[in-house]
Order: structure tokens, then sequence, then C-alpha cells
């Protein structure tokens, strides 16, 4: 699809690129293709260059919704179509970078969780040596990319795994149990189209429906789904909400 318009009416999301400069570089462009690497949407055009929009807590990326007050810019694209990029408190950001920008972004990034190459061998690789606790080391972009807090929460309540041992304590078995329910948390998260606490909306504007099904993640204080004993919420391992079961997760 052909980009024949830009309106930037937001443009603190910009990072490294002005307003001015974001229009001239991509009008008369062609979009090639749209992938996910980590927390990051790219969209790639036909002369090597990727728009990168990192979303965050209340952006979205949007297709052919129509502009409300929190739209920061929108390209305009053949037959009518449109694509917006909507953020509620701005703390997303969108950037524009050429082809060797592209392969930098991506080689600072770790491997994909929901990538076949993804096994609980390569996870114990990446575990090896690592002193950081393992929700921590979850959340590392360089080492695993695009795993978030709900979802680093959410999985080691399914392994049963302590959220502050350090990540070179998991035995084999256990980095192929937390691999496995990694995949297993981010694919459903998928398939029901993201979690919505408050503002996250999906491509179309609608809200994920992950919320429902977390078991742990945001539950501190109520019993464990699985044991009945009262989930522990800390913030003492890395700043972020983090909820355990004393019982079930060792
Ligand atoms: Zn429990």
């Amino acid at each position: 699809m052909r980009i024949s318009g830009a309106r930037v009416t937001r443009p603190d999301v910009l990072r490294g690129v002005s307003s001015a400069d974001f229009a001239r570089r991509l009008v008369g462009r062609t979009v090639a293709g749209v992938a996910r690497r980590a927390k990051t949407i790219c969209v790639h055009l036909d002369d090597g260059q990727a728009l990168l929009t990192t979303p965050r807590f209340t952006g979205a990326l949007l297709f052919d919704v129509p502009a409300d007050a929190y739209t920061c810019l929108s390209l305009s694209l053949a037959e009518g179509h449109e694509l917006g990029y909507r953020d509620v408190r701005r703390l997303g950001t969108v950037t524009l970078v050429d082809h060797e920008g592209y392969r930098r972004f991506d080689a600072r990034l770790g491997v994909e969780p929901l990538g076949e190459s993804f096994t609980g061998e390569v996870l114990s690789g990446i575990l090896r040596g690592v002193s950081t606790p393992i929700k921590k080391v979850l959340m590392e972009q360089r080492r695993i990319a695009g795993i978030g807090n709900i979802y680093a929460n959410e999985a080691l309540w399914l392994a049963g795994i302590d959220p502050s041992r350090r990540g070179s304590s998991l035995t084999a078995a256990e980095s192929g149990v937390l691999a496995g329910q990694l995949r297993e948390v981010l694919s459903a998260a998928v398939s029901a189209r993201g979690t919505t606490f408050r503002d996250y909306r999906d491509a179309s504007g609608g809200q994920g429906g992950f919320a429902a099904q977390l078991q742990c993640y945001g539950r501190g204080g109520l019993p464990c789904p699985r044991c009945g004993r009262r989930l522990t919420e800390t913030h003492a391992i890395d700043g972020r909400s983090t909820v355990f079961c004393h019982q079930c997760q060792r």
C-alpha cells in the first residue's frame, strides 16, 4: 500500500525524527510488510526504511479507526485506508529508521519466545551464570524479547517458580517448564488480543480480553487459584508489581 500523506498532530511521540522529515521520508513510499519484534510494531517500507512503533501502556497502532483527540499521527494509504497512532498518555514512541538503523535495533534484542527456536535448552543457556532474579531476566529485552510484566508474572506462577530466584538456579527441567508456560501465556494473550486494564487497545480499537484470564497478576491479597493461600504482592524485585504464591512457587 502506497503512503500518500502523513500528518503529525502530537510530535512529542516522535524520536530521532522531526515532523517535517517524518512526512518527507514517508510520503510516496509503499508498505512492504508489518511485523512485530519484541514490543515494537515494525512497518517495513519498500526502500528499506522501517517505521517503529512502541505503544507501551496506552498506545495503539490503529487501522481504519477514525482519528480522535488522542491521535498522535496518521498516514493516508491507498484506497482511502488510514493508519493512525493513538496514545492516551503518550508514553509510547514512534521512530523512523533506515535499513542500518533497523539492523542495529534488531541486534540489541534477544530471542523471540514465540519463535520456533525458543526451547527449554535455549532458556537454560540464557540463564547460565546469571545471578539476576528470574523475573527480572525474563523482562530484559536484550536476553528474551517481548515479555512484559504481566506475562512474566503469569508464566512464573504457572511454572511454579519463585520470581526472586536467581536465573542460574533453575534446573534444566524448570527451564523447560518455564519456556513452555511463556509460550502458552503469550499465545493465549495474542489470541485474546492482549490485556486491557484501562486504555490499551488492539489494532481495530477494541479492548484486549486477556485480563479475564489472569490468574496471578493483579490479584495480590486474593487466594491463589491453585492452592488457596493468599497471593503476595511485592515491588522489591524490579520496582514493578510482582504477585506470587509462597506455597506453590518455589
Ligand atoms: Zn498457590
